[in-house]
Parts: structure tokens; sequence; C-alpha cells
């Protein structure tokens, strides 16, 4: 701690924008959405403050938000990442604890022990029904099922002592049979066989279950098996409370990253007229954030609309969304004295391509009384003259020493 100073820390405001670097195209007269965007909010922190750029996790990784959102966090996800299920179950708004198993499914269908449709016939109709059919105890551990869009969903299993070393259920081609869970060594033998009874069980829930009976009156597939494949334990992550000593808060849309938030035990601060994973409301979340400073340590924001419009390979959309999120930038301006504002993203996502790319992503810190770099605007490329770089991985220390959160290293 700095030596004995008593007074008030500043609130850390860590806003992440989903995606936010990408590449140039014609379409943008050969600059990124967000160098053609006019953002003169965070154009202005970046000339007030510490402008770079950020690599997510290591130089060269393609992130995925699950990963690049850890390492921004301090986690490191070379240590601690288990795999894509975990975040997957997250996504679709399940709670998952450390030591849950959990699993990407499909819903299939399946003749006596053969998989006659991996998708069940692409299933146009809510499988939620079925989910909540099969969310059974047995043996003392709690399946949980949920649904995603069409034939896909996740399984996860609650308990104490499971392993993840279980092999797919999944033959992952249609005219196989269906695999038996099988042990990859002897700490998952336990595991296997409650999930062989398990999916005993669900065979025949799933098969007299009235949207199947009603699916085969229609002359429609009826969706009978539920393939499993890619067991992941949840990892065991230290609380964000204990890791920093500082009191965590969130505001995020999109279930997964709020499942990440909610891991790491994290309190949801409302957002006024949110309605879930596709809100836009970028001046609700920053009124939000605003109203909060001085009041917790720590507000973790996450922002998809940059990552979703580049999935869509739709530049045009992109930069209208950097406009707007700068636009609601206005309700935190001119609060540097009790806060640093940290803007980043997660990762870069090509909105020509449509895919996540390993590109570094822009990044300011801007607090009263702090260094200017020199950056003139805040974008790929005026925050890359500044030559000041860090792996995100480094993000946590490096914004708590600038508010003298930080204890010396050394003498
Ligand atoms: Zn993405």
């Amino acid at each position: 701690m700095a030596g004995g100073h008593l007074m008030e820390k500043k609130t850390i405001v860590f806003i992440i924008m989903d995606g936010l670097g990408d590449r140039t195209s014609d379409r943008m007269k050969g600059r990124t959405p967000l160098e053609a965007a006019y953002t003169p909010n965070m154009d202005h922190m970046a000339r007030n403050g510490i402008a770079g750029m950020i690599y997510p996790v290591k130089q060269g990784l393609v992130c995925g938000s699950d990963t690049s959102h850890l390492s921004l966090l301090g986690y490191d996800p070379l240590k601690v990442y288990t795999g894509r299920g975990p975040f997957e179950a997250m996504g679709l708004g399940m709670d998952v604890m450390a030591g849950d198993i959990a699993f990407r499914a499909n819903y299939a269908t399946r003749k006596g022990k053969t998989i006659a449709d991996r998708r069940a016939g692409r299933i146009d109709e809510s499988t939620e029904p079925l989910s909540r059919a099969i969310s059974i105890g047995i043996d003392g551990i709690k399946f949980d099922v949920s649904s995603g869009v069409e034939h896909r969903a996740a399984l996860v299993m609650h308990g104490h002592g499971l392993s993840s070393d279980v092999s797919d259920t999944d033959p992952h081609e249609n005219g196989k049979e269906v695999h038996i869970p099988t042990p990859k060594n002897e700490s998952a033998a336990i595991t296997s066989s409650i999930l062989e009874k398990y999916l005993e069980k669900s065979r025949i829930i799933l098969d007299e279950h009235q949207m199947n009976q009603k699916r085969i009156a229609d002359g429609k597939l009826p969706a009978n098996e539920l393939l499993l494949r890619g067991a992941g334990k949840a990892p065991d992550l230290e609380q964000f409370q204990e890791k920093y000593s500082m009191k965590g808060s969130y505001i995020i849309g999109i279930p997964m990253i709020r499942g990440l938030a909610k891991m790491i035990g994290m309190n949801e601060i409302p957002v006024k007229g949110m309605t879930g994973s596709h809100n836009t409301n970028y001046n609700g979340k920053l009124v939000a954030a605003s109203e909060n400073i001085g009041k917790t340590d720590f507000i973790l924001m996450n922002i998809k609309a940059p990552d979703a419009a580049a999935h869509d390979r739709n530049p045009e959309k992109k930069l209208e969304a950097m406009e707007r999120i700068d636009a609601a930038m206005e309700n935190i301006l001119g609060r540097e004295d009790e806060c640093l504002v940290i803007l980043t993203g997660d990762h870069s996502t090509s909105s020509v391509s449509g895919e996540h790319t390993g590109d570094p992503v822009p990044v300011v810190f801007y607090t009263a009384g702090q260094r200017k770099l020199g950056a003139t605007g805040f974008n790929e490329n005026h925050c890359s003259k500044t030559g000041f770089s860090m792996e995100s991985g480094n993000v946590m220390n490096y914004s708590m020493q600038l508010v003298d959160r930080l204890e010396k290293y050394g003498a």
C-alpha cells in the first residue's frame, strides 16, 4: 500500500470494447472502422492520457473473448484455461462453478444405437422443454442442460471430485453408433459411469417426451439423443477481491463474460433499460458506471457491438457503433480526478474476413496527473505511434500502480 495515505483511491473504470481492433478495407477508404469513425471523446482521452497498444495474451495469438478477458483481468489463460466447454455453458446463461464439468452438446436423432442425424434435422423450435426434462440428479450429481439455437445445447455436471477426462459421446458423423463415455484415466472412472447412467435415463425421457412424440407425428426427426463433446472443467479462479484487494463490479450484457465476472466474485451493477445479450444501451451503461465511481473500486464493462458488427463483415456498422459508444463516453469525461478510465478491446476482429485476428488493440489509460504520450487520437494508427505497448496480462498491475494501489517491488 502507498505508505499510509488516507486519501480515497480512484475507481478503475475498465471499458472493454469487444473486437475493437480491425484491419483496413476499401469500404473504409483504406482505414479501419475506428480510424474512420468520428470519436472526439475517446480522442480527447487518448491525447491527454497514456495511449498505446495491447497484445491480447501474447504477440501473435488469435484469442477468443474468454481467453482475452481472462488475461486482461490478470488470470493467465495459458495456466488456468481449461477449454471452451465451461465458457460456452456460461454463454447460454448457465451457472458454472469451480470444479463443474461442462460439455458442448447437440440434440440428435438416434435410431437404435445409431445416430441418424447429428442435428435432428436442424430443429426450428426451442428445445428448452427437452432440456428442462433432462435436467435431473443422478447419484448426488446435478445435471443441468440448457438449449442454444437450433440443435445446440450445453450440459453441466455440478458436484465434487468430478473429472473432465471423459471421451466424447458424439461420433462426429451420421450413421455411426453413439459412443459410450469412457474415462481417459483412472481418475475419471466415477464421472464416466455416472454420466453413462445419466445418458441412459435421459434417452428414456427424451423418447417419451411429448415434444418428440409430436415431432414424429408431424413427420419430423425426434431430438432423442444429447450428444456430448469437449468436456471441460471450470477453472478454480482466485476471487478478484482476494487477488487485488479491490471490490469488483461489472456492467456486462453478454452471458459468457457475465459468467466469468460472476465466477471471480464480482457484483453486478444494474443498468436501466438493459435487456440482456443484444442490448446496445451504451448510454445506460456509461451512466451506470458514472454513478458508481467512488462507490466501488473497480468497474468492468464489456460492450459487444463492435465485435458483432465485424463478425457480420459490416465495417460501416462497426464505425457507427464506435461513434455511438463515443457519444456515451461524455458521461465519464471530467471525472479524471476520481477515476482511471481504461479504454481498450479484448482482441481485434476483422470486418473483412469476419474473424478474430491476432493484431494488437488500442488502449488508453486516462486519469488526472498522468503522463501524456502525445497520441493524436484513439485508433490503431494513432495509438501505435506512441510506441507504448504491453501484453494484456500486465494491464491490471499497470493500472493499479497508476492509482497507487501497488506495493513496492523491492526495497
Ligand atoms: Zn468475436
